[in-house]
């Protein structure tokens, strides 16, 4: 078969590779119809990442095809419709069994450790398949738009970290597909109010657009401190979350904070980022809560696919590009250029 190989540090060859197999009963394969590009894959093209040991395929916002199954794998069937998630729990240690695989200290991940989905066909081991994120699509779905459950369960996992209350205001730095996610769902979830901060104007319509935004706020040309004061009677946000690679943006978000406000850091930032002083009398005085959060359960998985079905999440929308395997160094740079939103592979199509 086909696949977009990871052969070293900003080396991707697309080349054939042996077929997958089944390596035990409890295993699964996948015909792979989309895999959406993700800024966890453009860092671990630059920069590597200590869980993916080239050549390797990576690639984690999968849908495809069952196409064989091992006779202990009886609950998924050959011919369904099955989105996945990067995050597999391990099934043993004390956090997956609480339900919090992505706390997992083995940290398994579909492109990381386990084959991912730039590629003609993936395997499914038997972990993945007894303990991972592997759900049926719903009907009304397509390959695409499933691929994005992926994202929005990262996305339901850092608003649960949030607790945002009904009537509050929430503000979203960074309008990326994840961070006009964050808007639209915080919305769902009883903001009023919902405010983005973004760098570069190309993407202050997809914040009014897709996330829903009341107002977007530029970090370029003035302090979007005070425009959320402003915004906000002077008091801040009940919650600001950080969807970003941006260090400062850790900073701003503690002076733009309600007293008792919630803050999420969202978005990872790039290895090696210098350590930031935070000034910590803020948290104090205002009574904040800072939190953290990163990937997500299978439980968020098979929500964001509930989400998406309703039209909740128009995933449809968040898609700009679409190319083929053998245009995967055309898609990781139309990933990262920031022009459009989310970029789909097809390792189908030719
Ligand atoms: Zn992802
Ligand atoms: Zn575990």
């Amino acid at each position: 078969m086909k696949a977009a190989v990871l052969e070293g540090i900003e080396r991707m060859v697309v080349r054939k590779i042996p077929n997958p197999i089944l390596e035990d009963e409890a295993s699964v394969i996948l015909k792979v119809h989309a895999c959406a590009v993700c800024g966890s894959d453009i860092r671990i093209y630059h920069y590597g990442n200590p869980r993916v040991h080239p050549p390797q395929v990576i690639g984690h916002e999968v849908a495809g095809e069952v196409v064989a199954v091992g006779s202990q794998a009886s609950h998924l069937h050959v011919g369904e419709r099955v989105a996945i998630s990067a995050d597999v729990p391990c099934g043993v240690c004390n956090w997956c069994r609480d339900g919090l695989g992505n706390m997992c200290a083995t940290n398994y991940a579909i492109g990381y450790q386990f084959p991912g989905g730039f590629a003609e066909m993936m395997p499914l081991n038997a972990t993945t398949v007894r303990f991972g994120a592997v759900h049926r699509i719903p009907d009304n779905l397509s390959y695409d738009e499933a691929s994005l459950a992926e994202p929005l369960a990262c996305v339901i996992n850092g608003l649960e970290r949030c607790n945002i209350a009904l009537g509050e205001t929430v503000v979203v730095i960074g309008a990326g597909p994840a961070g006009c996610m964050l808007m639209r769902l915080a919305r769902s979830y009883g903001a009023t109010k919902v405010l983005a901060v973004q760098r570069s104007s190309a993407r202050f319509e997809v914040a009014r657009r897709l996330g829903g935004a009341d107002d977007v706020f530029s970090s370029q040309e003035a302090d979007p401190v005070n425009a959320v004061l402003q915004a906000t009677n002077g008091e801040g946000a009940d919650v600001v979350i950080t969807a970003n690679s941006s260090v400062e943006s850790h900073a701003q978000a503690l002076q733009m904070a309600r007293n008792r406000g919630r803050i999420n850091f969202f978005g990872g930032l790039p290895k090696g980022s210098p350590a930031i002083s935070l000034e910590s009398n803020l948290i104090h005085y205002k009574e904040l809560t800072m939190t953290g959060s990163h990937g997500s359960v299978p439980r968020q998985h098979r929500l964001a696919l509930e989400l998406i079905s309703a039209g909740v999440i128009r995933a449809g929308e968040y898609i700009t590009h679409h190319f083929t395997l053998d245009q995967i160094d055309q898609a990781f740079q139309a990933a990262e250029g920031r022009a459009g939103m989310k970029v789909v592979v097809h390792p189908q199509s030719h």
